[in-house]
């Protein structure tokens, strides 16, 4: 029978496992392997660090939800994919070293967050990406008695050669990887603060590696602008962080910022376990290139999905879960079972969530790949909205079928 590889456990490996068993039932055996038995929805994670939900949420069991849907699950480390011999080398928790084969893989294993790129980051840094940074910041703003804060995104270490096998427009370069999460931070935490009557003791910057959300469109720029002039956020621009101290942030030209508490959301760089992979599996920076049906472009039995491929730009979960479903989609098709490929037409499509506030921002944006659309629109109905794909999420255990019917998130 035809052996499917998933590597991965979040949204770029969860959408393609649970469409292709759905698509091809039988016809292939599916297995996932993720380093953990765990998984942890982001999305909320932010939410987590202001004190308004709590980890246990957005953790899925994936030893109990995959084989629930007839898709064998597999905790292991991967170490690196051997794409010539058509082999997934992985670390099982028992520590013993696995070298299993594929006719197919699919790799969703995302991006690496590159905190040790930051110097001071173990002794001073705080961000919302994983389950512990969140507590961690949730802790210490518990204790916050008021001064500087910092919030920005590290440096994205994009990849350059070789290109996807894409349209130009389809796969853009950027300096942030993600820079949603630091304005749902920044929301948030003026909620936070005036909830708990601190706003005149603190003082937020938000600062970028480039452009502030290069990813939107010029208006819906200027429309942030004025919230943060609202709010006495000060912007800045071009700082791409090198160092955290305890009472600054400083970047790479020796540029300083006070800071006596600096979330950061690390500079993404690619997987290690890709950069350790057949080397022309993946282009400079250890994302692979594909093409539009998400295949490899020099292996063309290889999937990529989500954060880990080089064409999703920004890296964005709605990205994620596209690239995902077209994988699956294409290679239903080699596997026997007719399907339509959906069109990989992207944009950025998200909700920035202020719940102390009662709000959200909802933006959806096409002008970063040369589309016309540009929504931005705060609403309570966002931040219900955003509730209700989390619920959707947790209760589908990651398997987003009808995702499409939420238009927005
Ligand atoms: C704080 C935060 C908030 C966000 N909010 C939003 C939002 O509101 N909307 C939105 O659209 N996007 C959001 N994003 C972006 C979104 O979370 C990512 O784009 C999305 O999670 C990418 O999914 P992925 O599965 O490709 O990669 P990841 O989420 O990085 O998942 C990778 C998976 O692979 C596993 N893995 C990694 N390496 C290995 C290995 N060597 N072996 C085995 N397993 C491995 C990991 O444990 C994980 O399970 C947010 C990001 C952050 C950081």
């Amino acid at each position: 029978m035809t052996k499917v590889l998933v590597l991965g456990g979040r949204f770029g490996a969860l959408t393609p496992a649970y469409t292709l068993k759905r698509l091809v039932g039988s016809k292939a055996e599916i297995k996932l392997i993720n380093e953990s038995r765990f998984s942890w929805l982001r999305l909320d994670l932010p939410h987590v660090s202001i004190g308004v939900k709590d980890v246990d949420e957005f953790k899925l069991d994936l030893s109990q939800a995959l084989p629930e849907k007839g898709i064998e699950f597999q905790e292991g480390k991967v170490i690196k994919i051997d794409a010539k011999n058509n082999e997934v080398i992985y670390k099982k928790p028992d520590g013993s070293i696995e070298e299993e084969e594929y006719d197919y893989v699919i790799v969703g294993i995302g991006a690496h967050l590159g905190t040790e790129l930051i110097k001071g980051w173990d002794k001073y840094g705080y961000s919302v990406c994983e389950p512990e940074f969140a507590l961690k910041l949730r802790d210490r703003l518990a204790t916050f008695q008021g001064g500087n804060i910092t919030i920005g995104s590290g440096y994205f270490y994009q990849g350059h050669n070789p290109r996807p096998k894409v349209p130009e427009n389809l796969a853009p370069f950027s300096d942030a990887a993600c820079e949603g999460p630091v304005f749902e931070m920044s929301l948030m935490l003026h909620g936070y603060f005036k909830k708990n009557g601190m706003l005149d003791k603190v003082k937020m910057t938000v600062y970028s590696p480039g452009e502030y959300l290069s990813d939107l469109s010029s208006d819906a720029r200027k429309a942030v602008g004025e919230i943060y002039k609202e709010f006495g956020i000060t912007l800045i621009q071009n700082f791409r962080v090198r160092e955290i101290t305890e009472h600054e942030i400083i970047d790479e030209k020796g540029n300083r910022i006070p800071s006596d508490l600096s979330i950061i959301l690390p500079p993404y760089t690619g997987n290690p376990a890709l950069k350790n992979s057949t080397p022309d599996l993946v282009d400079d920076a250890g994302f692979i290139p594909t093409d539009l049906n998400m295949v490899s472009i020099k292996y063309d039995n290889v999937y990529a999905s989500g954060d880990a491929n080089a064409i999703t730009v920004p890296k964005l979960a709605y990205l994620a879960v596209k690239t995902g479903r077209i994988a699956a989609q294409h290679l239903a098709n080699r596997l026997g079972v007719p399907t339509k490929v959906d069109k990989y037409d992207p944009a950025v499509v998200c909700i920035a969530d202020n719940p102390l506030e009662g709000y959200g921002v909802a933006v959806s944006d096409n002008t970063m790949y040369k589309g016309t659309h540009s929504t931005a629109v705060p609403s309570p109905v966002n931040s219900l909205k955003k509730e209700l794909f989390v619920k959707y999420f947790m209760w589908s255990k990651g398997d987003l079928a009808l995702e499409k019917y939420f238009g927005e998130w």
